[in-house]
């Protein structure tokens, strides 16, 4: 029998490669693909498949709330108007943490909502994604009271809730948003400035390190240093795709 040739021949060849990438994996240990393409994860995200990586990671999210319910653990919860959990796609590739919810954010009940958040927009969007392609949350879940840094006791207090939040979804890569968020992932004490000179890791996911957009606003010199940031990610994000 003749070889296929035209688009016949050219689907052959990619699925015989598909075959070879697969089978090499598996033999390097691979039991299982984990979420593929945005994409993909958008169309699961739409219609999770009972028993799918993107529906575990919803029960999850859920059930981290559900275990936050009306939290008291710090007296952040004194002066609250709304817990502000986060929100996104549990299927995200993408995870963004800041530091707490401001003004905006505890009148909604919704994370990055003001002019910060207008401007988080701006780089998810530079990153080629929306919004609702990615996790965005915070360190603490209360508003401090006039935005004040959250101390370590609140940060103490309020951290299992965001590592349940990052580990229900397991994203390739987490932008940790001003020293509060990366000093919190990274349980180090140093500044932004020397925790964006590489890639780090939270639990084997790959960490970068940035400015918070609201320190951005006020120091817009800093924004090409930014770029070169989400530039990081998204060389992370490529790699990841290429990987699987
Ligand atoms: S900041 Fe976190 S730990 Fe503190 S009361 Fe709010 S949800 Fe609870």
């Amino acid at each position: 029998m003749n070889a296929p040739d035209g688009p016949g021949a050219e689907l052959a060849d990619t699925l015989s490669r598909l075959r070879r990438i697969l089978r090499g994996l598996q033999s390097a240990g691979l039991a299982a693909l984990p979420r593929g393409t945005r994409t993909e994860q958008a169309a699961a995200q739409a219609e999770p498949v009972p028993g799918s990586s993107v529906e575990k990671a919803e029960d999850a999210l859920r059930l981290t709330r559900l275990q936050m319910g009306d939290c008291r653990r710090c007296r952040l919860h004194g002066q609250r108007s709304h817990i502000v959990f986060g929100e996104g796609s549990p299927a995200a590739r993408l995870v963004f943490v800041g530091e707490g919810p401001g003004f905006e954010e505890d009148r909604t009940g919704r994370p990055f909502v003001g002019k910060a958040g207008r401007l988080l927009d701006r780089m998810i969007r530079a990153l080629g994604m929306r919004r609702e392609d990615v996790y965005i949350c915070n360190a603490v879940k209360c508003r401090p009271p006039g935005n004040r840094v959250p101390d370590s006791h609140e940060i103490q207090a309020c951290s299992p809730y965001l590592f349940m939040q990052i580990e229900a979804i397991r994203p390739a890569v987490i932008c940790a948003l001003g020293a509060c968020a990366a000093q919190t992932l990274l349980g180090t004490g140093s500044a932004v400035s020397r925790l964006r000179d590489s890639v780090r890791f939270w639990r084997g996911i790959p960490l970068v390190c940035t400015f918070h957009p609201a320190y951005l606003l006020r120091n817009p010199a800093q924004k090409s240093a930014a770029w070169q940031d989400l530039v990081r990610i998204h060389r992370i994000l490529n790699e990841a795709d290429e990987v699987f």
